[in-house]
């Protein structure tokens, strides 16, 4: 399979694919290959940027500094009256930050000037006040100092035209300042991406509310929601629903019509009241739904229409997982960013761990460092996929390859920062 050429209808015909237990990284790639960035664009203030996409490369308008200043407190001089061991100079008047000195200066003497002040004309060097002796307009100054000190030059962070952030940029908060002290008020961005979200199941009410015998609260909506305005989505929430397969496929088919992506939680295994893979068949059309993962078996991924649709598991753990793992990148790429590497690193694990090979395995982790520098990681413990609290304790995971058996305390493990 080649990256560009695969197509649903394709899919079946490869030999390696199996929509029931894929392996993580073609499950990645596969993902990958049905994604294209959203193309409509916007204008908004850099004041309501944060956390959106540049649509377009920033050039600078303007060398930054736009004049050259002074790093220090001190004396503008000129660097040729610096060759006696003490040198006395004549002081002409007073250069200030966006009020610099209007005249000249000539042989013998010097400028009073403050930090980020303009450079008088005819200085090249500037003496930090600690380092010269001033008596009333007499100001001497001692060796040692070098043509061109203390002075920060005009292009020197930024010449202008050169390209500044480069389109797909997301915009942090040093992005936002970048912009702004280019004299940026506006930006294009691409559009937010939209994102419907549900959660399936019976047994789910709204926190707030009491709950009857077998019931539990719905937190998968909320984790995603937060997941979501993490990554700077415009969410269309539409709530938890009944395991009721007519409730549901009017739910996708709205959310088809209405999003970019759709994200289901719960209901994506081969229960009795499981019905996202049937509807996924029934009203759209499968990549995979099923991994060769823990926890995360059952997540299905397809399109309905042009949206793209992640049926996540409904263990809570597992919603995290799946997001943090497949769902996060394809925004990502939706959203027109560039794909972000994973930062993997490894560490001694200081827990056993018990595994069979065949799936590959996020556990959670505590990252810590040893007093020797060495990083060291154990798990939280019980990894049941429905302890969430277990995720908020943890700062990473512990990724254990497909054919890794069980782990023995001391061994090297993968870890991968949250
Ligand atoms: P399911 O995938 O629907 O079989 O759900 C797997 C487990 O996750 C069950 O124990 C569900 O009760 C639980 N679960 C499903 N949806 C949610 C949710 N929105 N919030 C919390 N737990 C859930
Ligand atoms: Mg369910």
């Amino acid at each position: 399979m080649t990256a560009q050429n695969i197509t649903l209808a394709t899919l079946a015909t490869m030999d390696d694919y199996d929509p029931n237990s894929m392996p993580v990284e073609q499950a990645r790639q596969l993902i990958k290959q049905f994604l294209s960035p959203i193309s409509a664009v916007e204008t908004i203030k850099v004041y309501d940027a944060f956390h959106r996409t540049l649509a377009a490369d920033v050039l600078s308008p303007m060398n930054v500094p736009p004049h050259n200043y002074s790093s220090m407190d001190g004396y503008a001089v000129r660097h040729a009256d610096l060759t006696g061991t003490s040198n006395k100079l004549k002081k002409i008047g007073t250069s200030f930050a966006g009020n610099g000195f209007g005249g000249k200066v000539g042989a013998g003497e010097c400028v009073r000037i403050m930090t980020g002040a303009t450079i008088p004309e005819g200085c090249d060097s500037v003496v930090m006040q600690e380092h010269a002796k001033a008596e009333g307009e007499v100001i001497e100054i001692g060796a040692g100092h070098k043509r061109g000190q203390n002075i920060r030059l005009v292009g020197e962070d930024i010449e202008q035209g050169a390209v500044v952030l480069a389109r797909g940029q997301l915009l942090r908060p040093v992005e936002m300042g970048l912009l702004a002290s280019l004299g940026f008020a506006e930006v294009s961005v691409y559009r937010k991406l939209k994102v419907a979200i549900f959660s399936t199941g019976d047994e789910l009410r709204q926190p707030g509310t009491a709950l009857a015998a077998g019931q539990i609260y719905d937190s998968n909506r909320y984790t995603l929601l937060g997941l979501l305005t993490e990554l700077g989505a415009q969410i269309i929430d539409m709530g938890s629903l009944r395991d009721d397969k007519e409730v549901i496929r009017a739910a996708l088919l709205k959310a088809a019509a209405e999003a970019d992506v759709i994200i289901s939680s719960g209901g994506a295994s081969v229960g009795d009241a499981d019905f996202i893979k049937q509807l996924l068949d029934e009203i759209g059309e499968v990549v995979f739904w099923k991994l060769a993962m823990k926890p995360g078996r059952p997540l299905a991924y397809g399109k309905i229409g042009t949206a793209h649709f992640f049926g996540l598991p409904g263990n809570p753990v597992a919603v995290m997982v799946t997001f943090l793992q497949f769902v996060r990148n394809a925004l990502w790429v939706l959203m027109g960013q560039n794909p972000k590497a994973t930062f993997s690193f490894q560490a001694i694990c200081t827990t056993a761990i018990k595994k069979a090979p065949g799936r590959t395995e996020f556990q959670r982790g505590i990252l810590t460092q040893g007093g020797d520098g060495l990083w060291l990681v154990q798990t939280t413990g019980e990894q049941s996929s429905g302890i969430l609290s277990s995720m908020s304790r943890a700062n990473c995971f512990i990724v254990l390859p497909v054919e890794q058996g069980n782990v023995e305390k001391g061994s090297v493990v993968q870890i991968q920062l949250f």
